[in-house]
Protein backbone atom coordinates (compact mmCIF):
# COMPACT_ATOMS: atom_id res chain seq x y z
CA UNK A 1 0.00 0.00 0.00
CA UNK A 2 1.22 3.37 -0.90
CA UNK A 3 2.05 5.91 1.65
CA UNK A 4 0.85 9.21 0.85
CA UNK A 5 3.07 12.04 2.50
CA UNK A 6 1.29 13.34 5.40
CA UNK A 7 0.31 9.83 6.79
CA UNK A 8 0.38 9.26 10.28
CA UNK A 9 1.57 5.63 11.13
CA UNK A 10 0.90 3.68 14.33
CA UNK A 11 3.03 0.63 15.14
CA UNK A 12 1.26 -1.74 17.59
CA UNK A 13 3.51 -4.16 19.12
CA UNK A 14 2.21 -8.00 19.03
CA UNK A 15 2.19 -7.00 23.08
CA UNK A 16 -0.13 -3.91 22.29
CA UNK A 17 -2.42 -6.08 20.08
CA UNK A 18 -2.89 -9.00 21.96
CA UNK A 19 -3.44 -6.52 24.74
CA UNK A 20 -6.20 -5.10 22.84
CA UNK A 21 -7.74 -7.99 21.49
CA UNK A 22 -7.77 -9.93 24.95
CA UNK A 23 -9.29 -6.75 26.89
CA UNK A 24 -12.04 -6.72 24.10
CA UNK A 25 -13.13 -10.46 24.58
CA UNK A 26 -12.62 -10.65 28.19
CA UNK A 27 -16.00 -8.19 28.75
CA UNK A 28 -17.23 -9.29 25.24
CA UNK A 29 -20.45 -8.71 24.74
CA UNK A 30 -19.64 -5.34 27.24
CA UNK A 31 -17.20 -2.60 25.76
CA UNK A 32 -13.56 -2.13 27.04
CA UNK A 33 -11.27 0.49 28.08
CA UNK A 34 -7.68 1.35 28.35
CA UNK A 35 -4.97 3.11 28.24
CA UNK A 36 -2.26 3.45 24.98
CA UNK A 37 1.19 4.71 26.33
CA UNK A 38 4.31 5.05 24.59
CA UNK A 39 5.66 7.33 22.39
CA UNK A 40 5.24 9.96 19.15
CA UNK A 41 7.42 11.48 16.46
CA UNK A 42 5.72 14.07 14.11
CA UNK A 43 4.72 10.86 11.49
CA UNK A 44 4.45 7.98 13.92
CA UNK A 45 2.78 6.79 17.16
CA UNK A 46 4.64 3.85 18.65
CA UNK A 47 2.35 1.89 20.90
CA UNK A 48 3.98 0.29 23.43
CA UNK A 49 1.32 -1.00 26.48
CA UNK A 50 -2.06 -1.15 26.13
CA UNK A 51 -3.48 -1.13 30.10
CA UNK A 52 -7.09 -1.75 30.73
CA UNK A 53 -8.89 0.59 32.71
CA UNK A 54 -9.86 -1.54 35.87
CA UNK A 55 -12.56 0.78 37.85
CA UNK A 56 -14.07 1.07 34.38
CA UNK A 57 -17.76 0.85 35.67
CA UNK A 58 -20.02 -0.87 32.63
CA UNK A 59 -22.71 2.01 31.68
CA UNK A 60 -21.11 4.54 33.23
CA UNK A 61 -19.75 7.08 30.30
CA UNK A 62 -15.71 6.19 30.08
CA UNK A 63 -14.73 9.53 30.23
CA UNK A 64 -16.05 10.62 33.69
CA UNK A 65 -14.03 7.65 34.79
CA UNK A 66 -11.12 8.80 32.84
CA UNK A 67 -10.89 12.18 33.92
CA UNK A 68 -10.96 10.81 37.98
CA UNK A 69 -7.19 8.71 37.55
CA UNK A 70 -5.82 11.18 34.81
CA UNK A 71 -3.74 12.96 37.23
CA UNK A 72 -2.49 9.90 39.35
CA UNK A 73 -1.76 7.93 36.14
CA UNK A 74 0.41 11.35 34.73
CA UNK A 75 2.24 11.44 37.96
CA UNK A 76 3.40 7.73 38.25
CA UNK A 77 4.51 8.21 34.59
CA UNK A 78 6.41 10.88 35.81
CA UNK A 79 8.75 7.84 36.70
CA UNK A 80 9.02 6.49 33.45
CA UNK A 81 10.63 9.36 30.97
CA UNK A 82 10.26 7.02 27.84
CA UNK A 83 6.53 6.52 28.18
CA UNK A 84 3.89 9.06 27.62
CA UNK A 85 0.33 8.66 27.71
CA UNK A 86 -0.89 8.92 23.70
CA UNK A 87 -4.29 7.89 23.87
CA UNK A 88 -7.09 5.24 24.79
CA UNK A 89 -8.65 2.65 23.51
CA UNK A 90 -12.24 1.07 23.63
CA UNK A 91 -13.77 -1.44 21.90
CA UNK A 92 -17.51 -1.25 20.07
CA UNK A 93 -20.29 -4.42 20.07
CA UNK A 94 -23.10 -5.31 18.34
CA UNK A 95 -26.08 -3.65 19.90
CA UNK A 96 -29.50 -5.47 19.35
CA UNK A 97 -28.66 -7.25 16.30
CA UNK A 98 -26.67 -4.35 14.92
CA UNK A 99 -23.38 -4.95 13.67
CA UNK A 100 -20.68 -3.14 15.42
CA UNK A 101 -18.70 -0.95 13.58
CA UNK A 102 -15.38 1.44 13.41
CA UNK A 103 -16.80 4.81 13.67
CA UNK A 104 -16.30 7.02 16.45
CA UNK A 105 -19.81 8.33 17.86
CA UNK A 106 -20.60 11.79 19.23
CA UNK A 107 -19.03 11.16 22.67
CA UNK A 108 -16.02 9.75 21.39
CA UNK A 109 -15.07 12.66 19.21
CA UNK A 110 -15.70 15.28 21.68
CA UNK A 111 -13.25 13.20 24.29
CA UNK A 112 -10.48 12.52 22.12
CA UNK A 113 -8.02 15.35 22.25
CA UNK A 114 -5.86 16.94 19.72
CA UNK A 115 -2.82 14.90 19.52
CA UNK A 116 -4.22 11.99 21.40
CA UNK A 117 -4.86 8.79 19.36
CA UNK A 118 -8.11 6.83 19.90
CA UNK A 119 -7.97 2.90 18.97
CA UNK A 120 -11.45 1.55 18.16
CA UNK A 121 -12.07 -2.11 18.42
CA UNK A 122 -15.11 -3.43 16.86
CA UNK A 123 -15.97 -6.82 17.48
CA UNK A 124 -18.83 -8.78 16.56
CA UNK A 125 -18.92 -12.79 16.13
CA UNK A 126 -17.90 -14.43 13.11
CA UNK A 127 -17.91 -18.33 12.45
CA UNK A 128 -15.75 -18.02 8.99
CA UNK A 129 -11.92 -17.50 9.61
CA UNK A 130 -10.60 -15.01 7.96
CA UNK A 131 -6.94 -14.20 7.79
CA UNK A 132 -5.70 -10.47 9.25
CA UNK A 133 -5.17 -8.14 6.70
CA UNK A 134 -4.23 -4.19 6.39
CA UNK A 135 -7.35 -2.58 4.65
CA UNK A 136 -6.85 0.28 2.02
CA UNK A 137 -8.66 2.67 4.69
CA UNK A 138 -5.73 1.77 7.17
CA UNK A 139 -7.50 -0.31 9.17
CA UNK A 140 -7.06 -4.15 10.20
CA UNK A 141 -9.26 -6.63 10.70
CA UNK A 142 -9.62 -10.66 11.11
CA UNK A 143 -10.86 -13.17 13.12
CA UNK A 144 -9.19 -15.21 16.24
CA UNK A 145 -11.91 -17.89 17.63
CA UNK A 146 -14.94 -17.27 16.14
CA UNK A 147 -14.67 -13.30 16.59
CA UNK A 148 -14.32 -10.99 13.75
CA UNK A 149 -12.32 -7.68 14.24
CA UNK A 150 -11.63 -4.50 12.74
CA UNK A 151 -9.05 -1.75 14.40
CA UNK A 152 -8.84 1.40 13.74
CA UNK A 153 -6.48 4.15 14.94
CA UNK A 154 -8.12 7.60 14.82
CA UNK A 155 -5.99 11.21 15.61
CA UNK A 156 -7.20 14.56 15.02
CA UNK A 157 -4.78 16.83 12.18
CA UNK A 158 -3.61 19.60 14.71
CA UNK A 159 -2.74 23.16 13.21
CA UNK A 160 0.34 24.65 15.82
CA UNK A 161 0.71 28.30 15.86
CA UNK A 162 3.34 30.31 18.17
CA UNK A 163 0.61 30.59 20.21
CA UNK A 164 -1.44 27.33 20.61
CA UNK A 165 -2.47 24.06 19.24
CA UNK A 166 -5.33 23.61 17.85
CA UNK A 167 -7.51 20.95 16.00
CA UNK A 168 -8.19 21.31 12.22
CA UNK A 169 -10.15 18.96 11.06
CA UNK A 170 -12.01 15.81 11.92
CA UNK A 171 -10.60 13.01 13.16
CA UNK A 172 -8.41 10.93 10.24
CA UNK A 173 -7.61 6.92 10.08
CA UNK A 174 -4.28 6.50 10.57
CA UNK A 175 -2.49 3.67 8.99
CA UNK A 176 -1.84 0.87 11.36
CA UNK A 177 0.98 -1.38 11.37
CA UNK A 178 1.37 -4.38 13.45
CA UNK A 179 3.75 -7.59 13.32
CA UNK A 180 0.66 -10.13 14.02
CA UNK A 181 -1.01 -8.45 10.12
CA UNK A 182 0.40 -9.60 6.92
CA UNK A 183 0.89 -6.54 4.64
ZN1 LIG B 1 -16.86 4.50 20.81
Amino acid sequence: MAMRKGDIEVFLSENVFMGLILSSVEVYKKECFGLLLGYRTSQKYIVEHAVPYQSAKRGHKWIEMRSDKWKVIQEVLENFPKLDMIGDFHSHTMYRDVKADISLSEDDIIHTYPDELQIVIAVNENRRSMVWTSNPDHTISGTINGFHFKLAAYYFPTEETDTLKKESGPPRLARIVCPFVLE
